[in-house]
Parts: structure tokens; C-alpha cells; sequence
């Protein structure tokens, strides 16, 4: 920029937003909800958003996004921004691979800076049973052509001294998995990159629209019905999260998910000292895992509150233990404070994988059950849900999230990964 930097009042930056002056320009169109669209999303989080983003760019469909609150109020503004494919199973780990080399490409796909930092995602082992399981998921990976490194103690030192991993320990550390193309991604710009790309191409984005039944004509969907009137349309889409229990209650189909509370927390900033993601599954607490946000806050979470619940509000016993894990981990940051701490709704399914199928209708189709962990899937999922919602078949990448499998009994029983009961 050419001469010095245009300066602002407060009250000039107030009158204009409100007189709707030319700067902070909304950063999507499409607003307006329209009476009929060839499709409807319900819930404007990352996966909705990306689906609808594929459905209008792909297929050329008529989409309308509807959201009860706002575009990135639910998980996809509320996680801790991990992405990754470390799996071991085929089914889990060829599709969050594919979202893996989607988000490599994701910024210059939506022309939107999604900030994918490939900083590393490391997973501690702290004993001989950790490694040979580790070794295990690692081999998987590689004979699936993913990226993993089976990391001895010498390896993990250079790769992350912050570990001081032969100081006098709580929990001694042996090695770590490491996947080095793992690591972070902005989440508040994803869900707007998503949003920006959607209306983009023709889809409208309408916020404090609450859906809150289907209309029927016999025994066909014909549309939605909402706090802002009846929307027709040919195909409907939940992509509801944590509130999917809810939907199966609306629609009268009970489905195979309880939603649970998962809380993070974030410590004042400090100097750069962890350059990677370090997941620490440990006896004494359970499991922490931890990473410096960009500002320098250290970034942890752990293990879900224990309890199904919709109210957002963490329980005191939980942030204790996380806590108690990044001390093990790192006794260093044993004085930070804490700044701020948060919890989203997940919806768990008892196998730990996702669902996305139609449901009781063959117009109507679910994109659920991403647990803990579906941040990282939002580019695989928009692609292989607007597939489904668009011809009526699933790529078969995404054929073994299928509704049916908790009926026959086809479980994909990974809940994250191997050895351990938590991953993000
Ligand atoms: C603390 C925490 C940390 C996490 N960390 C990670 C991580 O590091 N990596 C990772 O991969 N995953 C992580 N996750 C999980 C991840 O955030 C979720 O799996 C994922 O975001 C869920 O999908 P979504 O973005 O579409 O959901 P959401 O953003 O929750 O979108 C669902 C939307 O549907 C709307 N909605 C619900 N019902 C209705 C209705 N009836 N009408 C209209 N709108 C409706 C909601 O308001 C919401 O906006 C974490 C989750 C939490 C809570």
C-alpha cells in the first residue's frame, strides 16, 4: 500500500457499520432465503457448509444452507484445530487421508488462507506395549501409502526438545508415532472460507433459521418446516452434529448416538516452545494433548466430560486432569494460567465413526456421528456427501460409514485409533 495507513475513529468505524458503509463488506452473499432449492443442509458448521460448497460447485444444485444460530457457532468454531489420518483401519484412514491432501490444497482451492500448518502430530509412547502398537498403526499406514515415522527416544529428542524426555520424569517416554504432514488448521476460516466458496458459486447461507420438521406428501419429503416458514425441496441434508440425536427425535428415527461434552482449554501466551501437536495418553490422568496456538497460547484438551449433555458447560474434574497430563508432559508450563476454557456438544456413536446415509426417506440424508474428531474430515466429507446427496451412491471411500453396520453388526471400532480411547 502506497502513503500512510487511512486511520479510523471508533465512532467513523461504528456509524459505518451500521449505516452500512463501504468497509467490513459482508464476507458472503446469498442471504436471502428463496421459497424451493434443490437441496437443503441443515446446520451451517464445516461439514454442511463444505457439502452445500461441493453440491453447488460440482452438480450445479440450488442450495440453501439453514442454520438455527450462526455460520461457525457450533464444533467447527469450537475445536482445537487438529487435522491428521493416522488410523489404523482402512475404512478411517483412506478417507482422512483424502481430507488430509484436501486441506493441503484447501487455501488455494477456496482462494482463502485455511492457515494448514503441517507442523507434526506426535503420539508419545511411554512404554513397550505403546511402541508395538504404534508400530502396528504406523505399518498400517504405510502399506496405505500415509506418511508415519516410528520415532525412538534419540529420533523424538531432536524432533521435539521440549519434551526433555530424559529428565526425571513422572511417566518416562520411550518413542512416539509421528506423522509429520499432520498438524493445524484455522477452523473460523474454514467454516467462512467454506461459506464465501458456496455462495460463490449460488447457494444461500440463512443464519437464526431453526428446522424444525419435514414435510410429507405421500410419504415423500417435499421440504423442510422452519422458525422462518416452509422451504420446499427435492433432497435434505442433516449435518447437525451435535444435535443429531435431536433430528432422530424429529423425525421419529432413533439413532445410534448420544451427545457428550468435550472441553479445551487455553493458557496465557508465551514464547514459541511446542512445534508440533504432542498427545499424551498417560496412566495417571487419562489423556492430554497440547499445542501452541499462533498467538502462543498453549492449546489442551483431553478425554470427553462422561456424561451425555447439550449445556456447553465443562465439568471442574475434567479440566483438572488435562491439566494435570500437560504438567506431566511438560513440567514447565506448570505456572501458566489458564485464560479460558470451552466445551462443544460431539456426537458420539458407539463405534467412534461417522455415519453418512440416507435416513428413512430416499430424499433425506445424514452426514453425522464425526465424534471428537471431525474437524479433520470437513474437505473429504463435502466432497463424498455432495456425491451421495447428488447421485444417490457414496464414493467408496465413505461406503463403510453406512447406518446399517450397527444393524449387522459391521462396526468400524476404532474411536480415533488404535490403542488409545481418545483422539481429536
Ligand atoms: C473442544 C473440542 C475440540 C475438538 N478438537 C478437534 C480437533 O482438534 N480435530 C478434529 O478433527 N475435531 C475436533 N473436534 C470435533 C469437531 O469439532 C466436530 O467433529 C465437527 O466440527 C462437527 O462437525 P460440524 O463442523 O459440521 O459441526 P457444527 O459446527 O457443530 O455444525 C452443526 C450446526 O448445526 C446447527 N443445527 C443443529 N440443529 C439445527 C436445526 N434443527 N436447524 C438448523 N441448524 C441446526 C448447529 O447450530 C451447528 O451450527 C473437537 C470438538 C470439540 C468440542
Amino acid at each position: 500500500m502506497k502513503g500512510p495507513m487511512p486511520h479510523y475513529s471508533a465512532l467513523a468505524l461504528l456509524r459505518a457499520r451500521f449505516q452500512g458503509a463501504g468497509f467490513w463488506k459482508p464476507l458472503w452473499t446469498g442471504r436471502t432465503l428463496q421459497d424451493a432449492y434443490d437441496v437443503v443442509v441443515v446446520g451451517a458448521g464445516g461439514h454442511g457448509l463444505a457439502t452445500a460448497y461441493h453440491l453447488a460447485r460440482d452438480y450445479g444444485l440450488k442450495v440453501a444452507v439453514l442454520e438455527r444460530r450462526l455460520v461457525g457457532y457450533g464444533n467447527v468454531g469450537r475445536n482445537t484445530t487438529i487435522v491428521r489420518s493416522n488410523y489404523l483401519l482402512p475404512e478411517n484412514h483412506y478417507f482422512y487421508e483424502d481430507s488430509l491432501r484436501r486441506w493441503e490444497k484447501l487455501s488455494s482451492v477456496l482462494n482463502y488462507n485455511v492457515m494448514y500448518s503441517p507442523r507434526g502430530v506426535v503420539d508419545l509412547c511411554l512404554n513397550d506395549g505403546d511402541m508395538i502398537a504404534a508400530a502396528r498403526r504406523g505399518n498400517a499406514m504405510r502399506l496405505a501409502g500415509i506418511d508415519s515415522e516410528l520415532m525412538e527416544l534419540e529420533a523424538l529428542e531432536r524432533f521435539a526438545p521440549e519434551l526433555a524426555t530424559r529428565g526425571n520424569r513422572r511417566f518416562p517416554i520411550v518413542g512416539a508415532l509421528v506423522q509429520r504432514r499432520g498438524g493445524t488448521v484455522r477452523h473460523d476460516a474454514v467454516a467462512w472460507g467454506y461459506a464465501r466458496a458456496a455462495t460463490a458459486f449460488g447457494a444461500d447461507i440463512i443464519e437464526n433459521c431453526d428446522v424444525q420438521g419435514l414435510r410429507t406428501e405421500a410419504g415423500v419429503v417435499i421440504g423442510v418446516e422452519t422458525t422462518r416458514g416452509f422451504v420446499k425441496a427435492n433432497r435434505v441434508l442433516f449435518a447437525t452434529a451435535g444435535h443429531t440425536g435431536m433430528v432422530g427425535t424429529m423425525i421419529g428415527l432413533p439413532l445410534p448416538i448420544e451427545t457428550h461434552l468435550l472441553q479445551a482449554m487455553v493458557t496465557e501466551p508465551i514464547k514459541p516452545l511446542i512445534n508440533s501437536v504432542l498427545i499424551y495418553g498417560h496412566p495417571g490422568h487419562g489423556e492430554t494433548y497440547i499445542l501452541q496456538s499462533d498467538r502462543g497460547g498453549i492449546v489442551m484438551g483431553g478425554h470427553l466430560d462422561g456424561f451425555p449433555s447439550y449445556t456447553r458447560e465443562g465439568q471442574w474434574h475434567r479440566l483438572e486432569d488435562v491439566v494435570q497430563g500437560a504438567v506431566d508432559m511438560l513440567p514447565q508450563i506448570g505456572g501458566l494460567r489458564i485464560l479460558r476454557q470451552w466445551a462443544g456438544t460431539n456426537d458420539m456413536t458407539m463405534d467412534g465413526s461417522p455415519i453418512m446415509d440416507r435416513i428413512k426417506y430416499d430424499n433425506v440424508f445424514l452426514n453425522a456421528g464425526w465424534c471428537y474428531g471431525g474437524f479433520k474430515t470437513i474437505p473429504a466429507s463435502g466432497a463424498a456427501c455432495a456425491q451421495l446427496v447428488a447421485t444417490g451412491t457414496a464414493p467408496d471411500i465413505a461406503r463403510g460409514f453406512r447406518l446399517s453396520r450397527f444393524a449387522t453388526g459391521h462396526m468400524l471400532d476404532e474411536r480415533g485409533d488404535g490403542p488409545f480411547p481418545v483422539r481429536l
